[in-house]
């Protein structure tokens, strides 16, 4: 018996709990055995009988003195157990059980069984109650090994199969393991345990320390299975043919010497990493993320032009249509002074900016070089002739669809993933991890400093008072408010009186609205009389969060800020200290605000750091609402934490990114269980992708 073994060759297995661990998606040795607990309960040490509420929860043991059933209102059911604690310490009051409507609970308890319970206890009346506990009935001391005093795993279970029984099941299994057949998954230097072992001590372990211990050596087989096909996709990349789309860089010298600034170090880094990459005939994989207001865009943007320099086209894709809308316009600004044809490709809207005489090759005259759209480029052939480059720009959200999409189009161009907020490296190790990175970790020196305050909203009057005070100096204003209503009749209604309220507050000065449903042309040019000063504030929903670039625009006001994110609030930030003038960031809170809302709030007042930022957004939110959405393209991942052990992600990713480095075909006889570990991988990893 091995891990591949179907639970169906087990002959002692009794054929009905084979076809119950199936549906539960149990289907081999190796699936059962992966089926780690959830959490253990040490019942060498029971917790004493509690007697009040306590932060934990408690692990009770005890023994049934009384149950009862009661009718409480029609048709609901209270069932109550009374539960005493054994002989050698008595001394605490018993303890009340109680389950509503739990049918199938009543049916197992019976007065005289020892219980062990799990939950956590409230005070209630002359007593302390835990309301649905979980609980095992200890009936038979034979099994006492496996269900009593020691660490006793309990693992996630479902109907028919309860914890206790997997518990059996498991234990069942790793009895008639023999060690020798599974395979070690990781190389030596990286851990020596057996794999074995570890398995054994994750489901029973000797001691806590050695239940650690095993949890790091399978955490780690779990990584080095996702790192290994993500190092394996690299290596593919790497032999792929590509062209090269960059030569000479004329177009790029002539944009940078049209600017008024600079480039930062970081974005002539950047830009030397993606020209290399560019310029060598292999296909670019690479991701560009910075903080908000890094420059990006001249980035991604003196990539195009060596693509288009080359010969090449190249496409610029937005999720959104404001945003490409936007990058369409600041593209053009940027480029038609170069002589150079941008198109525009959104479901509202096609504009092409007409052909101009100084990039004529006659057969491609209405060619456009770039193309701006929105992601839906992708999925109706935008009729690219010779597509060189591909920018994604991605906002918050992961490509990885859309980037395998680009590749089915049987076209190869180089892709650069562009994303709006700096990714935490813990991140781009996992859902990046196989691309190569550019980061822009610095921002331009023109930059005047944001101050950020959080106040209660009662301020408003002082927050209108300094509002008018630079208004009236000549700087100018963004005011934001949080979308209540999604539906288009409420949105205008608040838009609305958001819209008088301000306009009264801030009498005689001008405020311009701007949300979601206004006609493109429209916004347009409400920003661009925002841009020329011909109105001192503007009163926006979040669509502000993109693009907009006014540097005499130093103060945003954020009602309601509780109601955003954390990074959504820093993205909105950047829209200021963009010029010379101190900026100010002023963050009302309602009244209601607390917890982890009020904490946001705090983090933008002490930091302005992206990195740190989209860090300590990352530690709110918790990995699995990123890491665990289907689009991530990631697999599950059933023990391992890519946050709390990114450590153990770095030496797994070094791991497999060295094992491919000396042999990328994995084709050494003592690298043939890599293979496997490749194969196994691929069933999870990135399926979706390759
Ligand atoms: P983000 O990284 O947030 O996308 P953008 O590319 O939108 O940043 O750039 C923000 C603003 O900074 C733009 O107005 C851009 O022209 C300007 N900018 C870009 N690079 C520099 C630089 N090196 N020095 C000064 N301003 C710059
Ligand atoms: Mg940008």
């Amino acid at each position: 018996m091995n891990l591949d073994t179907p639970l169906n060759a087990l002959k002692w297995l009794p054929l009905q709990r084979q076809r119950q661990l199936e549906r539960f998606g149990l289907g081999t040795v190796g699936a059962l055995l992966t089926h780690f607990p959830k959490r253990y309960e040490d019942r060498n040490q029971f917790d004493r009988f509690p007697s009040g509420d306590t932060a934990e929860p408690v692990c009770v043991c005890g023994i049934v003195k009384k149950t009862s059933v009661r009718r409480i209102r029609g048709s609901q059911k209270m069932f109550d157990v009374v539960l005493e604690e054994e002989a050698a310490h008595a001394l605490s009051p018993p303890l009340l059980c109680r389950w509503f409507n739990a049918h199938w609970v009543e049916k197992m308890i019976i007065h005289g069984q020892r219980l062990v319970v799990y939950g956590k206890p409230k005070p209630s009346g002359s007593g302390v109650v835990i309301a649905h506990p979980e609980f095992e009935v200890v009936e038979d001391d034979a099994e006492v090994s496996i269900h009593l005093k020691r660490i006793v795993p309990i693992h996630p279970a479902t109907e028919g199969l309860s914890p206790r029984l997997l518990r059996a099941l498991i234990w069942e299994v790793l009895e008639r393991l023999c060690d020798d057949e599974v395979e070690p998954l990781l190389p030596a230097t990286l851990d020596a345990m057996p794999r074995a072992w570890a398995l054994r001590q994750i489901h029973f372990p000797e001691s806590w320390a050695r239940r650690d211990e095993a949890r790091r050596h399978l955490v780690l087989c779990e990584f080095f299975a996702m790192q290994v096909s993500i190092a394996a996709k690299r290596a593919e990349q790497t032999a792929q043919p590509g062209a090269v789309h960059a030569t000479g860089d004329a177009l790029m010298r002539r944009l940078h010497a049209a600017l008024p600034f600079p480039l930062t170090g970081a974005q002539l880094r950047s830009i030397a990493e993606i020209r290399a990459d560019l310029a060598a005939p292999r296909p670019m994989n690479r991701l560009l993320h910075g903080d908000v207001g890094s420059g990006k865009t001249l980035v991604a943007l003196s990539a195009m032009l060596l693509a288009v320099e080359a010969g090449f086209q190249a496409a610029l894709m937005a999720p959104t249509q404001i945003l490409a809308e936007q990058h369409y316009l600041t593209l053009r600004h940027l480029c038609e002074p170069l002589g150079l044809r941008i198109a525009l490709r959104t479901a509202a809207r096609t504009e092409q900016s007409g052909p101009l005489p100084l990039f004529e090759s006659s057969k491609e005259i209405d060619d456009p070089h770039i193309l701006v759209g929105t992601h839906a480029l992708l999925y109706e052939g935008a009729g690219f002739s010779r597509l060189g480059l591909a920018v994604i720009d991605e906002q918050h959200k992961f490509g990885v669809m859309q980037r395998a999409r680009l590749r089915d189009q049987g076209v190869a161009p180089d892709v650069l993933v562009m994303t709006a907020t700096p990714i935490p490296r813990t991140l781009t190790m996992t859902l990046y991890g196989d691309l190569d990175v550019s980061t822009l970790d610095e921002l331009p020196k023109n930059r005047g400093k944001i101050v950020t305050a959080a106040r209660d909203a009662a301020k408003l009057p002082e927050a209108v008072k300094f509002l008018r005070e630079h208004l009236a100096a000549g700087r100018q204003a963004y005011i934001v408010y949080p979308l209540i209503d999604e539906t288009e009749k409420l949105e205008a209604k608040a838009a609305a009186g958001e819209s008088k309220k301000w306009q009264e507050l801030l009498a005689p000065m001008k405020c311009e609205l701007l949300h979601g449903r206004i006609a493109p042309e429209e916004k347009d040019a409400i920003m661009e009389r925002f841009r020329r000063g011909e109105a001192q504030a503007l009163i926006a929903t979040t669509v502000i969060e993109v693009g907009i670039d006014v540097p005499n625009a130093n103060i945003m006001l954020i009602e309601n800020a509780e109601r955003f994110g954390l990074a959504q609030l820093h993205q909105l930030r950047g829209r200021i200290g963009r010029g010379e003038h101190k900026s100010y960031c002023i963050l009302l809170r309602s009244a209601k605000a607390e917890g982890e809302a009020l904490e946001k709030l705090r983090i933008l007042e002490e930091t302005s750091d992206g990195f740190k930022i989209a860090e300590a957004d990352l530690q709110m939110r918790g990995p699995g609402d990123i890491l665990g959405t289907a689009q991530s393209g990631l697999p599950p991942l059933k023990l391992g934490n890519p946050l709390a052990d990114h450590e153990l992600m770095r030496l797994a990713r070094n791991a497999a990114f060295l094992l491919f480095e000396r042999d990328p075909q994995l084709a050494a006889p003592e690298n043939g269980r890599y293979r496997r570990v490749l194969a196994d991988g691929r069933k999870l990893t990135l399926s979706q992708v390759s």
